[in-house]
């Protein structure tokens, strides 16, 4: 089983195995650069969120956040514990709203940290707030 990520230097999307994504630093197989995948999460762009949106078969779990956000620096390390939980089930996204303008533009992200759920290409759930590890859980598994 892959994890696709998106390569943020030349734009192409990796399949990186998940026996393999919580070893080593992942590289780009087309650039060589280090894909932004961490602990089974990786750090999107607007151009790359789209593309995973619309490529990944799994659910795809994106974490909208900022630097300034203390609630988001608390949920931090519960997205990242369920990520690795996860890995194979779902694709872990993070997307900096200062970085990702336009995604929580077009989604209409109003707080943060707020998640959204993707699955073929479409929204089917969204949840704001720093859930706890628990409600986080029965939130995927629900939507897997
Ligand atoms: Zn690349």
């Amino acid at each position: 089983m892959n994890t696709l990520v998106f390569c943020n230097h030349c734009q192409k999307i990796n399949r990186v195995p998940n026996e393999k994504a919580l070893l080593a630093q992942a590289i780009c197989g087309n650039c060589k650069s280090e894909l932004p995948f961490h602990h089974g999460v990786q750090e999107a762009s607007d151009a790359g969120l789209k593309k995973l949106i619309s490529n990944c078969e799994n659910l795809v779990v994106v974490d909208f956040w900022a630097e300034w956000c203390g609630p988001c620096k608390v949920f931090t390390p519960t997205f990242t514990a369920t990520a690795k939980e996860l890995l194979g089930k779902a694709t872990f996204v993070k997307a900096n709203t200062e970085i990702c303008v336009n995604s929580a533009q077009t989604y209409q992200i109003k707080s943060i940290p707020t998640l959204l759920l993707f699955k073929n290409n479409v929204e089917i759930g969204r949840q704001s707030g720093a859930l706890s590890s628990s409600d986080l859980k029965q939130f995927l598994l629900s939507k897997l």
